[in-house]
């Protein structure tokens, strides 16, 4: 008898320390998912930084991300003597190179845009930005005479892509860069892995163009604060809340070198060849999708306040904060309600 009440309670211990547990975990679980987790690393000449509503198992798919950045990188890098870009800018005038189909789909996009903006984005910018040097060691004021050689094959309409067959050619004798898009691409990018391996929500910043997806266990919406160009990085005119998408800025502080008491920076106007100076020091694009957001406010800067309304109001899906040389912050309507102000010594508008 007293053997089998031994039995009875060697099996009872074991099931309800198992019933303790299940209940304790299943109690604390939720918390633990309120838990966001940062990575950090440095990719496509930039910060990354993803951070992800999810336990620790959200590891793999974040290491994921960050190789997906990777191989961009190594598509589309001028600098990488083997990447696809590179190969295009040394193959002959006229004669069709093989791309990846990320490739393709990039230049595919950026001939959009370049349409779209008429110009003002094209990603056959790249001999200028060479000669400009931008945020390099060596950049300096090029002579009037280098800059006109460099401008004169560049025209978007002279990028030619079969996309089916995956073939580009350069008709004249420009150098493709997708310095302004390729970001915003990667953001995307990483958003659908994160999302694919099942996190709920999550945040992905690559040097400034910001993707958010899902909803915070808080359920409060996404900040993103705007860049104060005349302040420390960090240092914000307002902050943005949205559910979803994207926002990139391009603004005159990011990259630039200073001579002669004038400010050189790196978006330039492919009309002329020189730093765009539109009144303008930084836009914001609020869109949907990360390439948008960034090839659009690299456009839309070298625009300029009128003409890029002008875009905004044609335009079902992107909204702007624009900041002028004479501080003003315009805010277009569509994004109003969802623009908080949190520094004075700005005049602030809606538009
Ligand atoms: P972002 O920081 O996204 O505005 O991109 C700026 C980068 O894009 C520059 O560093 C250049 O590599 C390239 N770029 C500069 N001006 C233009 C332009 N008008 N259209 C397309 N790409 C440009
Ligand atoms: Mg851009």
């Amino acid at each position: 008898m007293a053997d089998h009440s031994r039995t009875r309670w060697s099996l009872a211990l074991p099931v309800l320390i198992m019933l303790v547990v299940v209940v304790v975990y299943s109690v604390r679980l939720p918390q633990r998912e309120l838990r966001p987790y940062t990575w950090t690393g440095f990719a496509m000449g930039t910060l990354v930084e993803i951070t992800v509503y999810a336990n620790r198992s959200a590891e793999g798919a974040v290491n994921k991300g960050f190789d997906r950045i990777g191989e961009i990188e190594q598509l589309v890098s001028t600098s990488i003597s083997d990447s696809d870009i590179a190969l295009l800018n040394s193959a002959p005038i006229g004669s069709y190179v093989q791309v990846h189909e990320d490739t393709a789909y990039l230049i595919s996009s950026a001939l959009e845009f370049a349409r779209e903006t008429r110009g003002s984005f094209d990603p056959t910018v790249g001999r200028l930005v060479d000669l400009w040097g931008i945020g390099t060691e060596r950049a300096s004021v090029p002579s009037g005479e280098a800059i006109r050689h460099a401008l004169s094959g560049v025209g978007y309409q002279n990028l030619v892509l079969d996309e089916d067959k995956r073939q580009v050619m350069r008709n004249t004798d420009f150098r493709v860069d997708l310095g302004a898009i390729a970001k915003g691409y990667a953001c995307d990018e990483v958003v659908g892995i994160l999302q694919n391996a099942g996190i709920d929500a999550g945040i992905v910043d690559l040097g400034g163009n910001i993707c958010v997806f899902g909803t915070k266990p808080t359920g409060q919406q996404w900040r993103v604060g705007i860049q104060d160009p005349a302040a420390p990085r960090g240092s914000y005119v307002g902050v943005i809340s949205i559910s979803s998408g994207a926002v990139a800025t391009s603004g005159d502080y990011e990259r630039y070198f200073e001579r002669d008491s004038v400010i050189y920076h790196h978006i330039l106007d492919p009309s002329t060849g020189y730093p765009a100076s539109p009144g303008v020091r930084s836009v914001s694009v609020i869109a949907p999708t990360g390439i948008q957001a960034d090839a659009l406010s690299t456009g839309l800067f070298v625009l300029g306040v009128d003409e890029l309304f002008e875009f905004v109001d044609r335009s079902e899906e992107i909204e702007v904060v624009v900041i002028t040389s004479d501080n003003r912050v315009i805010v277009s309507s569509g994004i109003a309600e969802a623009f908080q102000v949190v520094k004075e010594g700005y005049t602030y508008e809606i538009r």
